[in-house]
Parts: C-alpha cells; sequence; structure tokens
C-alpha cells in the first residue's frame, strides 16, 4: 500500500444489498469518511476485518459513482478487548457514536482521531473503563469548541477553587454556589467533583494516567450527569447508544 493512504477508525456500517456495505471511517487528516466496500459481507472478503466496530486500519479508496470504493485495506489495531466485556462494548459504542453525530462528512477536526484512538486504547486497557469515557467526552466538546469552564466561575469569571459549586451547562460551566438560578438545569459538584473535573479534561497536565483512574462511586452519579447534560446541551444530539451505556452502567452499579 502506498500513496493516498489514510488511517481510519471505523464508526459505523450499513449493509447495502446482499453482499457490500457502506462504512464510516474517522480517518486522519479527512476527518468522517462513508465508502463503500463490496463483497465485504463474503467470508474471503479481504476488507472484512478493517469493516469492523472500532478497528483501526490503512485503507484506501477509489473513486465511486455515489461514494468513494475502498480498495485496499490493513488492520493496525483491532481493539479486541472492547467486544470481550459489556461495559467496554457500550463505552466504546457510545464514544464512536457521539463522534460520527457530532461532525459532517469530509470535515476535519483537529485532534479528533488521536483522541479517538487514545480513548479505545484506554478502554480496552483501564482498569475501569468510565474515567477514559469522561475525559473523552470532556475534550470531545472542546475539540468542537464547546470547551466547558471549569478554571473559573461562567456566569462572574472569578475563580472557583476546589469547593462546592454547581455545573451549568447552559452558562458554559463551574458556578459559583450562591449564583445559580433556581430554575437552571444545574448538577451540584463537590470540591472533589470539581477537582474530578478538571483532572479528566486535561489528564496530561495533571498526569493522570487514564489507565488506571479510579472514579469513586459517590463521584460518579454527578461526574456522570455533569458530562452527560453539557454533552447533549451544546452538542445537540441523543446517541442511541446512551440508552445501552446508562442500562449498563446501572446493571454495574448494582452488582457492585
Ligand atoms: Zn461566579
Amino acid at each position: 500500500m502506498s500513496g493516498g493512504i489514510v488511517e481510519g477508525i471505523c464508526l459505523r456500517r450499513t449493509a447495502y444489498g446482499e453482499h457490500d456495505a457502506v462504512v464510516t471511517w474517522f480517518c486522519d487528516e479527512l476527518g468522517k469518511r462513508s465508502a463503500m466496500v463490496r463483497g465485504v459481507t463474503r467470508p474471503t472478503s479481504q476488507h472484512l476485518a478493517a469493516c469492523q466496530l472500532f478497528v483501526q486500519a490503512r485503507l484506501l479508496f477509489s473513486a465511486g459513482k455515489r461514494l468513494p470504493v475502498l480498495t485496499q485495506s490493513e488492520v493496525l489495531e483491532s481493539h479486541y478487548g472492547l467486544r470481550a466485556d459489556l461495559l467496554r462494548t457500550a463505552c466504546a459504542t457510545y464514544a464512536v457514536e457521539l463522534l460520527d453525530r457530532a461532525v459532517e462528512e469530509a470535515e476535519p477536526l483537529d485532534g479528533a482521531y488521536d483522541l479517538l484512538r487514545s480513548t479505545l486504547g484506554h478502554l480496552v486497557a483501564a482498569a475501569e473503563p468510565e474515567p477514559a469515557l469522561l475525559s473523552y467526552e470532556l475534550r470531545l466538546v472542546t475539540l468542537l469548541g464547546y470547551q466547558p469552564v471549569l478554571d473559573r466561575c461562567a456566569r462572574c469569571g472569578d475563580l472557583i477553587r476546589e469547593t462546592r459549586a454547581w455545573f451549568v451547562p447552559p452558562v458554559g460551566g463551574l458556578v459559583h454556589w450562591n449564583e445559580a438560578a433556581p430554575s437552571e438545569p444545574a448538577v451540584a459538584v463537590d470540591p472533589r467533583a470539581v477537582k474530578a473535573l478538571r483532572r479528566l479534561i486535561d489528564p496530561q497536565t495533571y498526569g493522570l494516567d487514564l489507565r488506571l483512574a479510579h472514579l469513586p462511586a459517590e463521584l460518579a452519579g454527578p461526574l456522570r450527569a455533569a458530562v452527560r447534560a453539557f454533552t447533549q446541551e451544546h452538542l445537540e444530539t441523543n446517541p442511541k447508544s446512551l440508552r445501552f451505556l446508562e442500562q449498563v452502567l446501572h446493571d454495574t452499579d448494582a452488582a457492585d
């Protein structure tokens, strides 16, 4: 494989006719790219592996009538561990659907490919997958231009220390405890949740290793509520996979 090759991660596959499929990848540099894959459901297809959800592959497309056609593929990373565990599957399914819904076809988004690739790697390797998913959401909305305000008050602009505060998605982030209006959709966050949000949105600066991060049970509720409300507020999307994720999280919490 040589010129014109891109790297992509499979976001979606839709059957087309008896043996073909339209497959959507998120590609380095190109952004989201859909292509026709001929004969992919045949067991002999050389493209079968590259067209599985979450798989990272090198891809070569040629021009087609309506859509590009996949002509060559080579798997780089199968992320097989995401299929072996229901919670990891649910987290990864939500992660790819969120990106799929957030971006238009062929619209590159700087940093998004590396973010998705590293997140899928963390979702495979982490002792607990949830911190990596929450971090992914906070960083994805940031790449899309909606960085939540976490270092200061999104209402008055003054610093917020690690203290009790509100997280108010329509206002843009944290708000001082005495400044939220009763009618606003707000999530109460305690000092530990404030600290966790700051670390999750910028794990590198804080030296947070997402493979080792632990989400204490008492923080899971407010962090999930805050991050999901912010994502929904700014991406205006309600991924189908969110309900599946919430059900799996509910069952996992109940089993702990
Ligand atoms: Zn304030």
